[in-house]
């Protein structure tokens, strides 16, 4: 047949999460011939964990923390699609989304975050803002703040879960309330643990910050309740609060629950070194929702951001029919921790930690870089 070259492949992203704007950017430097790309993504916005705290305490805009995918998508010559994935046919090769509509692939990568669980933490469904998923959590807080406007707003805000994620909104919440009031204000963190992430200097670090920023701390003693008038703990005590956050474990979203594809113990999407899911070489998953089972990392945007140029790989010489690389996540990273005061606490590994108003500009300065190649 004249003109007629190989068959066209396509390659089906679900999720805009960290990993696959990273695989986006990848297909726009270096465009691979006969390829189709689809995006399907709930949001045309997805937000960069790392200035979202920022955000919230007042350091940037709210279009500087967003990577623009419609954008992205135009770049790497992906058609995006703006819908749901709620069902994945992995026998039949397709991806059933909430519209009705499905889609078939060739090779399928997921990266579609998690989910909170909050069915430990009687009420925080009805009376608190959960953080996860990201891509919610900003609607969430405009409906929160916006709603008990009045009076001047949330003066007293707790938040349950004393995880990475729950630290840097307690500072963030805090410098907030500080721009926006002059008379008292009232945070405080629930259930503060020991997280393995942080190393013991940080920690002594943090637990300063917070005592000088008058966050109130309540350690080793979990929520399990929220009402509308704040957090009832494990030891009977009551937090008063106007607002709750939590940001407290999360699990996989339904569809991947649902899936016929290999997890972990805790339901996450079991991967090899080259992100392939352990049963199915046709489906990659990246980013929190994934689990590499010989190297299990911690739920955190910088391994997201990691996979992201190793997947792009994998991705394109999956499509290629080569082989593909082995990745190896590295045991531990950077840590950078904004206290919303202009100052931030940044540690790496069991022993080096450090704190200061470098460390913020240090932050920001990441940050910027990493966003700027999305502009
Ligand atoms: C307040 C807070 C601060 C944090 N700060 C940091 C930090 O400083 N550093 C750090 O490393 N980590 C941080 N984290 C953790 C970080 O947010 C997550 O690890 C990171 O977002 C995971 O990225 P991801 O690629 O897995 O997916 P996500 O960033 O969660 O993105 C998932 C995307 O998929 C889309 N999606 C979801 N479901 C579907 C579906 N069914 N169909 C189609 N699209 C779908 C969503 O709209 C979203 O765009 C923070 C978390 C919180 C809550």
């Amino acid at each position: 047949m004249p003109g007629a070259g190989p068959p066209q492949k396509h390659l089906l992203l679900v999720g805009g999460g960290h990993a696959h704007v990273l695989v986006l950017d990848a297909f726009a430097r270096k465009p691979e011939p006969d390829l189709e790309i689809t995006l399907v993504t709930k949001a045309g916005l997805t937000p960069y964990s790392g200035m979202l705290p920022g955000h919230l305490a007042g350091a940037y805009r709210r279009e500087e923390i967003h990577i623009d995918l419609e954008r992205l998508a135009r770049r790497s010559g992906a058609r995006l699609i703006r819908d749901e994935a709620v069902r994945f046919d992995t026998r039949a090769r397709r991806v059933c989304l909430r519209s009705g509509r499905a889609l078939p692939y060739d090779v399928l990568s997921i990266d579609i975050g998690i989910t909170p669980d909050l069915s430990e933490i009687a009420g925080a469904a009805e009376h608190a803002l959960a953080v996860k998923p990201i891509g919610d959590l900003l609607e969430g807080w405009d409906r929160l703040v916006a709603d008990r406007a009045g009076a001047g707003g949330p003066r007293r805000f707790a938040v349950v879960g004393g995880g990475v994620a729950g630290i840097c909104l307690a500072f963030a919440v805090s410098a907030f309330l500080r721009a926006r009031t002059a008379e008292p204000v009232q945070v405080a963190l629930v259930g503060a643990s020991a997280s393995p992430e942080i190393n013991a200097g940080m920690r002594r670090r943090i637990a300063k910050a917070l005592t000088r920023l008058g966050i109130g701390v309540h350690e080793g003693d979990p929520a399990v309740a929220v009402d509308p008038g704040g957090v009832r703990l494990a030891s009977g005590g009551h937090v008063p609060a106007d607002a709750v956050l939590v940001a407290t474990r999360a699990g996989p979203p339904p569809s991947i629950r649902d899936a016929a594809l290999a997890k972990d113990r805790d339901g996450f999407l079991a991967v090899g070194p080259t992100l392939q899911s352990l049963d199915d070489e046709a489906v990659f998953a990246a980013g929190d929702c994934a689990a590499m089972v010989a190297h299990p990392r911690p739920k955190a945007g910088v391994f997201a951001v990691r996979q992201g140029p190793v997947l792009a790989r994998n991705l394109r010489r999956a499509l290629r029919g080569e082989a593909l690389e082995a990745y190896v996540p590295q045991r531990d990273h950077l840590m950078l921790i904004a206290t919303g005061d202009g100052r931030a606490i940044g540690g790496r590994g069991r022993f080096i930690a450090f704190e200061g108003r470098l460390a913020w500009r240090l932050k920001d300065w990441l940050d910027r870089r990493f966003m700027r190649r999305f502009a």
